[in-house]
C-alpha cells in the first residue's frame, strides 16, 4: 500500500523519574526559570507545599486554586499572584485541571511550564486548552499552550483513588482509540495508540485491585503519556465531541463521562473504521472493541450510566441536538437519530450496540 500522511512531532521534553530537589533544579535550569509558582488543586495543597520545600528559594509560592474546566476568573487570579510574587515560570502538580491552569497562564504570560501529572488525562502533552467563561467552554490550540517539560513520577500517582484511576485511564484510552481512525492519522501515532491501549488495559484492573502496585501504575502512566501524545498530534471525532457537549452543557464530570461514552462511540463507528477496530481489539485482547471496553468498565467497577453521574433524562434531546449542531469529521456520518439512541443507551447503562 502506498502511504500518504503528514506527521509533526511536538517539542515536549518527557522525563520518567522520581521527583527530587536536584531533578527539579536541573529541569528549571534548562527552562531558564529562576522562581516558579507551584499550581495545584485545593485537595492537593499539602503535596504542593512539599514541592515548594523541594524548590527552596526557587519556589515563589503555591497557588492551590485549580478547578475543573479552567475558569477564566481563576486564571486571572493566578496571573495576578504570579506577577505579585515575581515568578517567571510555573510548576503544575495535579491532573488535567491543574495542567489547564498552567496552560492558561502560559498563554497570557509566555512563562515556561513544568508539569508533574498525577492523573492519566494526558493534557500535559497537548497544545490544547479548554477555558470556561459565563458557562461557555471554548477550546483553542496553539504552540504557546504546549508545556515545555513533563516529569512523570509514578509515586505521585499512587494516591489517585481506584475509581478515579479507572475513569482517568479510560479517558486516556479514548484519546488513543479515536487517534486510530483520525482523518489526519499516521503510522507513528497509530503505533503509540495501540501501545497505549494495551498498556492501560493491562494496568487498570491491577490498579483497581491493588492501588499501590507500582509496576501497574508505571504502565498506566506510560499509557497515559502515549495517549496524550496521540490527542496532541491528530484530530478527535464523535467521542470527544459528545463528551465535550455533556461536560460543557450539563456539567458532567470529565473522566467519568469519557469512561461511560467510549464503548458506545466505538460501537457507533465500528463498521466505518474496521482497521482501527482491529487494532483496538488486538490491544484489548477482545473480539469486539465496544463490547471489550464495556466489559472492562464493568470489571473496573465504574459507573456505566450517564444517569448515575447526573445527566437529566430530559436533557438527552438537547444533547443530541448540540452534538449535531456544528458539523465535524467522523468516520461515520453524524446522524441525529442514531446519536439520540446512542445517548439513550449510555444514559441507561445498556451495553453498546
Ligand atoms: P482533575 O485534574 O480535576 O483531578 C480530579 C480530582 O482528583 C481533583 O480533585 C484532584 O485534586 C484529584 N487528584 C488528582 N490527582 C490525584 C492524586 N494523584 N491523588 C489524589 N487525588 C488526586 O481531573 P482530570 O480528569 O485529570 O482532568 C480533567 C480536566 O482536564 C478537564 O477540565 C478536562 O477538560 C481537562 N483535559 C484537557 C485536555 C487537553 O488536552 N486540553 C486533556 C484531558 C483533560
Amino acid at each position: 500500500m502506498t502511504q500518504h500522511f503528514a506527521y509533526q512531532a511536538l517539542p515536549s521534553r518527557i522525563v520518567f523519574d522520581t521527583l527530587s530537589p536536584a531533578l527539579l533544579a536541573a529541569e528549571l535550569d534548562r527552562l531558564g526559570v529562576a522562581r516558579a509558582l507551584i499550581l495545584t488543586t485545593p485537595p492537593q495543597e499539602a503535596r504542593g507545599q512539599e514541592i515548594a520545600r523541594m524548590l527552596g528559594n526557587r519556589g515563589a509560592g503555591v497557588f492551590a486554586g485549580a478547578v475543573m474546566h479552567t475558569p477564566v476568573a481563576v486564571t486571572e487570579q493566578a496571573v495576578e499572584t504570579l506577577r505579585r510574587l515575581g515568578a517567571d515560570g510555573v510548576v503544575a502538580f495535579g491532573g488535567g485541571s491543574t495542567t489547564g491552569l498552567a496552560k492558561a497562564i502560559a498563554l497570557r504570560t509566555d512563562v515556561p511550564q513544568l508539569i508533574v501529572p498525577t492523573t492519566y488525562a494526558g493534557s500535559e502533552v497537548t497544545p490544547i486548552l479548554g477555558e470556561t467563561e459565563g458557562g461557555v467552554k471554548t477550546t483553542r490550540t496553539s504552540p504557546a499552550i504546549l508545556p515545555e517539560t513533563v516529569i512523570y513520577d509514578v509515586d505521585l500517582t499512587l494516591s489517585l483513588p481506584p475509581r478515579l484511576s479507572a475513569t482517568s485511564g479510560l479517558n486516556a484510552m479514548a484519546h488513543a482509540a479515536e487517534a486510530l481512525y483520525a482523518r489526519d492519522g499516521n503510522p507513528v501515532t497509530a503505533l503509540m495508540a495501540e501501545e497505549a491501549i494495551a498498556a492501560l488495559a493491562r494496568a487498570l484492573p491491577r490498579i483497581v485491585a491493588a492501588p499501590e502496585d507500582r509496576d501497574a501504575r508505571s504502565d498506566a502512566l506510560y499509557g497515559a503519556w502515549l495517549s496524550g501524545t496521540c490527542l496532541g498530534t491528530v484530530g478527535m471525532a464523535l467521542h470527544h465531541k459528545l463528551c465535550h457537549t455533556l461536560g460543557g452543557s450539563f456539567g458532567l464530570p470529565h473522566a467519568e463521562t469519557h469512561a461511560i461514552v467510549l464503548p458506545h462511540a466505538m460501537a457507533y463507528n465500528a463498521a466505518a473504521a474496521p482497521e482501527a477496530m482491529a487494532r483496538i481489539a488486538r490491544a484489548l485482547g477482545a473480539a469486539d472493541p465496544a463490547a471489550g471496553l464495556f466489559a472492562l468498565g464493568r470489571q473496573l467497577g465504574i459507573d456505566q450510566s450517564l444517569q448515575a453521574i447526573g445527566m437529566p433524562a430530559d436533557g438527552l434531546d438537547r444533547a443530541a441536538d448540540l452534538a449535531v449542531e456544528r458539523p465535524y469529521w467522523n468516520p461515520r456520518p453524524i446522524e441525529r437519530d442514531a446519536i439520540r439512541r446512542l445517548l439513550a443507551r449510555a444514559w441507561a447503562g445498556d451495553a453498546p450496540e
